[in-house]
């Protein structure tokens, strides 16, 4: 029979490298209840109009990236690409407008976007994300940046830089797209084809395109900074100020526009020097209209999204090493009345909060010890027949090779005082 494969771009993530994630997402949580986010849990998959809407017609996402299929009575639908969209919907949905604290939550989960997979792009991807919602402060987008910059550095993640830009007002950049379009039109022949296309339905995201020809003629371009109105100009200043009070270090990044239609003012990614092509880690941003565009009141908000594969990339073998271990036992138990007292005492170990293993396919001791060292488990408790007969058992540890005769209705007591600590 032949083997089914799972798909392109889409991982599995084996037990070997869970705890690195694990890692990740404790510390995403911890932070983010410091920072007085809650968790929120949204659907993967909603109306396709929802994306459409909120994410922007001519953005790669919408454009060429979703996985959008026809339910069977045919209304249009769509795996998430991003948890902003499903986020904003929930909270117009069930009317969180109307509670008078802010708005801050937090979510998990994985995301798909059909791009060419390669190293750090996959087709099913996880995010870690974060909406702060009902205000218009600067010192709302420092606090989700400095919460990324805090999750980011306990992780010890290297060669991290948090880059920022200034998008104003969507005037501003009425002001502007025409001055850039104009100059574009100049080069159109060196763009690459993708930016040959966004010059007439996203001409802003020229100025991020990777492609070296494009990049330099973009070198040149007229800055959208030079047409920022006062207000716009105030407000960043303020964001930057706030970062230098709490001590986040940033760098300017003119060129910084981001794949999503929905963000005005604050934009920001951090990206790493090791990671690549795919350098960024988490990116976000203000997104002031965003809540009104999907039908809810006028809401100012702010937030980013970390990619956790790239952070599980990132993450030093140190910070995976520095993780608690677990004190596990391994019962072997062998022989026709050994192996059944023995599965009964693994069960007790477990109810006595012990992790606690076995491998039923040993049935000699010999055998048992082999898997227990291969388990790499800190003690074995050993219940052969001639245990059995004598109401007790032999508990050896692995590490010093010491055995001591235990009684099996005390052995988790004797357990505890051969650890460290007690
Ligand atoms: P990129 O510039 O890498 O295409 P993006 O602007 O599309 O990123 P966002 O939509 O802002 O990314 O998503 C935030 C983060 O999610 C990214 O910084 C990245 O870490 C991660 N991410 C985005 N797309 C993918 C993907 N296809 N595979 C893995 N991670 C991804
Ligand atoms: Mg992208």
């Amino acid at each position: 029979m032949s083997v089914i494969k799972g798909i392109k771009g889409v991982k599995d993530l084996l037990p070997e490298e869970t705890p690195r994630w694990r890692l990740i997402e404790e510390a995403a949580r911890r932070w983010a209840g410091r920072y007085g986010f809650h968790e929120i849990r949204i659907p993967i998959f909603e109306v396709t109009t929802l994306f459409a809407r909120s994410i922007g017609a001519s953005t790669d996402i919408v454009e060429k990236e979703m996985y959008t299929f026809q339910d069977r009575d045919g209304t249009s639908l769509t795996l998430r690409p991003e948890g902003t969209a499903g986020t904003v919907r929930a909270y117009i949905e069930h009317n969180r407008t109307a509670i008078p604290v802010p708005q801050k939550y937090f979510y998990f989960g994985p995301m798909f976007r059909h791009e060419r997979p390669q190293a750090g792009r996959l087709r099913q991807f996880h995010q870690f994300g974060v909406e702060s919602l009902g205000m218009a402060d600067a010192q709302a987008d420092v606090e989700v940046m400095a919460l990324l910059w805090r999750i980011l550095s306990d992780l010890d993640l290297p060669g991290l830089t948090l880059e920022i830009n200034n998008l104003g007002y969507t005037a501003d950049r009425d002001t502007y797209r025409p001055q850039l379009v104009s100059y574009l039109k100049q080069y159109e022949s060196g763009l690459c084809a993708n930016c040959r296309h966004r010059i007439e339905f996203n001409p802003l995201r020229v100025l991020d395109c990777k492609v070296p020809e494009c990049r330099a003629i973009t070198e040149r371009a007229p800055r959208l900074s030079d047409s920022l109105s006062e207000a716009a100009r105030s407000y960043f200043t303020r964001v930057l100020s706030g970062l230098d009070v709490v001590k986040i270090p940033y760098s300017l990044n003119h060129r910084l526009v981001r794949g999503l239609d929905y963000y005005n003012l604050t934009t920001f990614e951090v990206t790493a020097t090791n990671l690549g092509a795919q350098n960024a880690v988490g990116a976000g941003g203000r997104y002031d209209g965003l809540v009104e565009t999907l039908g809810g009141p006028s809401t100012p908000a702010v937030g980013f999204a970390l990619g956790l594969e790239r952070m599980s990339l990132l993450l030093p073998e140190s910070a995976v090493r520095k993780a608690p271990e677990y004190v596990t036992i391994y019962v072997a138990g062998f022989g026709g009345h050994g192996a059944v007292v023995g599965f009964t005492a693994l069960e007790e170990l477990r109810l006595g909060g012990f992790q606690a293993v076995s491998d039923f396919r040993s049935v000699t001791l010999k055998a048992h010890l082999r898997q227990a060292d291969r388990l790499k488990c800190r003690f074995t408790l050993i219940i052969g027949d001639e245990e059995v007969a004598k109401g007790s058992a032999v508990l050896r540890d692995m590490e010093t090779k010491a055995q001591y005769d235990v009684s099996l209705s005390t052995v988790n007591l004797q357990i505890h005082s051969l650890l460290p600590g007690s």
